[in-house]
């Protein structure tokens, strides 16, 4: 298939990009760099740098490299930012995705994978999460990806040959490759990037947010998953979609470790103590959140590979090791 992968320059698009050459798929990447980094994708892949609300431009992308498929990762993903920002992320999230689909249909290009978020769940009733648990998204975030969602079953009623795919992402973590590429956000909030910093010495300690949930060890649960692990489900969803699909499926391994849980699994793999500080809870963090992912087994045949918490955080390491200073080798 002819794929267009948004975002690919990013943490996830640049290792589905790999998964996709390898799995004998034909790739265009756009990205408008605000976040991904050129250095993360082979050169030889054709790449624009656009923006998603560039619709022409984008149709004519699609046109020109006769795509059959489009892999939308491209997006904000700071719950913290689209709290004090939300028309950034309505307007990069959920008007840049419409725009998409606007060329999409322009081109007369009808399978779409999106990357969505358990932060479509909020607080959510119920541990695991089904794909049918409540959606309540409680920030800016979550509710710009769920309107996504929303708008892709009405052009699903709208049009029967349209089909689609809704990946609901838990704790994405870990890096492909061996260590080649990997995760370089800035700013970084995500844990076990924050805890690996904090063993290198990048940073002069890591702090829990929060020790008073009601969890077994008083810190979050959460459910990570390998991102080597998350875009496979992405070659077997785009491979199995057909029209009139509209699949929703949770990307979470099943089981969740805390906080401090985390911290010891660091420990071990790095050899180093991690400088810890105990503070007080991250507004809008829910106790514990895990997923049932059976139906994206059953359905798509996916198996996690890393399934064991060090080895996730060890394939991170191995990338922090090396690029200590992440994409910014020179
Ligand atoms: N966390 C923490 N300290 C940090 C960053 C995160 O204790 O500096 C906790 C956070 O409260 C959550 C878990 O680690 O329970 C995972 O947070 P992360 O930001 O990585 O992902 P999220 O679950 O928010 O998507």
């Amino acid at each position: 298939m002819n794929i267009l992968v948004t975002g690919g320059a990013g943490y996830i698009g640049s290792h589905a990009v790999r998964k996709l050459r390898e799995t004998g798929h034909s790739v265009v990447i756009l990205d408008n760099l605000s976040y991904g980094h050129r250095e993360s994708v082979p050169n030889d892949i054709p790449f624009y740098h656009v923006d998603l609300r560039e619709t022409d431009r984008i149709e004519t992308i699609l046109r020109e490299h006769q795509i059959n498929a489009v892999m939308h990762f491209a997006a904000l993903i700071s719950v913290g930012e689209s709290v004090e920002k939300p028309l950034l992320y309505y307007g990069n999230n959920t008007l840049g995705a419409v725009s998409l689909l606007e060329a999409m249909e322009r081109a007369g290009v009808r399978r779409f994978v999106f990357s969505s978020t358990a932060a479509v769940y909020g607080e959510p009733e119920e541990t695991p999460i089904f794909e049918t648990t409540q959606r309540h998204p409680i920030n800016p975030y979550g509710r710009s990806k769920w309107f996504v969602e929303q708008i892709l079953q009405d052009i699903a009623v709208s049009d029967p040959q349209f089909g689609f795919v809704v990946f609901r992402y838990f704790n994405v973590a870990g890096a492909g490759e061996g260590g080649l590429i990997g995760e370089d956000h800035r700013p970084e909030t995500h844990l076990i990037p924050l805890v690996l910093f904090a063993a290198m010495g990048k940073r002069d300690n890591i702090t829990v947010f929060g020790t008073d949930y009601p969890t077994p060890d008083g810190t979050c649960i959460r459910d990570y998953v390998h991102v080597d692990d998350l875009v496979t489900a992405h070659v077997l969803g785009i491979e199995a979609l057909r029209g009139g699909d509209a699949r929703f499926y949770n990307l979470g391994i099943g089981r969740g470790y805390s906080v401090r849980e985390i911290l010891d699994a660091a420990k071990n793999v790095t050899g180093t103590e991690i400088p810890t500080v105990f503070g007080s809870r991250r507004e809008g963090d829910p106790a514990r959140l895990f997923a049932n992912s059976d139906k994206v087994r059953k359905e798509l045949g996916w198996e996690p590979q890393h399934t064991n918490i060090e080895e996730i955080i060890a394939s991170a390491w191995r990338w922090h090791i090396a690029h200590p200073d992440g994409y910014n080798i020179l």
